[in-house]
């Protein structure tokens, strides 16, 4: 394992007064990544697989949501009651209290291994405001990459996923079942179904996706930052098409491969081996 791995994203997870375990490696060039892709696309996993080799942090903003759940009711903000119960009934989150959590998380867009933002933006506003804070700290995004995947696969896919309840890896029923029924491969602890990819909760979420992310995506095609990947197969043959994706990218933007960079390590010459979609600009989203 590496010092990577260790991150409890302790500052994103559970805001500002907390303090991440393992500060990032500082990288000449960080990737600073806006995931997209409706629900049970795979955006978790391959954010996953993203950052352990890119060096970046995972902000997942699902994942402070499912972070404050653990917490006792308590020691919850009124905020944070009303997002958690927008979460059970599988509707987005209000606007005022999205923006309330990123802006309280902007350090976390400074961090110097870079990022990969997975569940934000999700509508056009999220994007304005994300385009705001970025411009304020002087960053610009790398790519914004947007998972496609037909509606028929999207729903088998959350349908049957399970999720370690404490270490939050990701298995499915059929896909990529764990050794043992109920029970995660990587640390032994329960798998449990998400409240939100029961079947009912699953049309909802699909259906809210559809009407806010159309604009979204038209917004960051019109930036040049749009990067679609198909995501039908293996998680490794996904990721093989992002990495070739973004490798292209970088070329383009700057002339130059990464491969020259200090954060080319993180692709195997396999990984570039097959060809990616659409190039773009590089501006802030
Ligand atoms: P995810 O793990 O990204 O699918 O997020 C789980 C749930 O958290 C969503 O179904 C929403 O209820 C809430 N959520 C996460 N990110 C956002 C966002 N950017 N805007 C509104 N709601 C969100």
């Amino acid at each position: 394992m590496n010092s990577r791995e260790l991150n409890d994203r302790a500052a994103w997870l559970r805001g500002p007064s907390a303090e991440c375990s393992v500060v990032p490696e500082r990288l000449e060039q960080p990737w600073r990544l806006v995931l997209l892709g409706p629900p049970g696309v795979g955006k978790g996993t391959q954010a996953r697989l993203l950052t352990q080799r890119l060096g970046a942090c995972h902000l997942s903003t699902g994942d402070v949501f499912r972070e404050a759940k653990t917490r006792n009711e308590r020691q919850q903000t009124l905020a944070m009651s009303a997002a958690l119960n927008s979460m059970r009934r599988g509707t987005l989150v209000p606007e005022a209290i999205m923006w309330q959590v990123i802006r309280e998380r902007a350090s976390c867009l400074r961090c110097q291994g870079g990022f990969v933002l997975d569940g934000f933006p999700r509508t056009l506003a999220q994007a304005k405001v994300l385009k705001l804070l970025l411009e304020n700290e002087r960053l610009s995004l790398d790519a914004v990459v947007n998972y496609e995947l037909p509606l028929a696969e999207i729903v088998s896919r959350l349908s049957g996923r399970r999720t370690c309840q404490s270490c939050k890896a990701i298995f499915h029923l059929t896909a990529q079942p764990p050794r043992t029924e109920g029970m995660c491969d990587l640390c032994c602890d329960a798998l449990y179904q998400r409240e939100d990819d029961r079947p009912e909760a699953i049309t909802v979420r699909l259906n809210a996706y559809q009407s806010s992310t159309a604009p979204l995506i038209q917004f960051c095609r019109n930036l040049g930052l749009l990067t679609p990947v198909v995501a039908s197969g293996s998680p490794e043959e996904i990721f093989r098409r992002t990495a070739t994706a973004l490798e292209k990218r970088r070329k383009f933007d700057s002339g130059s491969s990464v491969t020259s960079r200090k954060s080319a390590r993180v692709w195997s010459p396999e990984m570039l081996a097959c060809c990616g979609n659409e190039s773009g600009n590089g501006n802030n989203i």
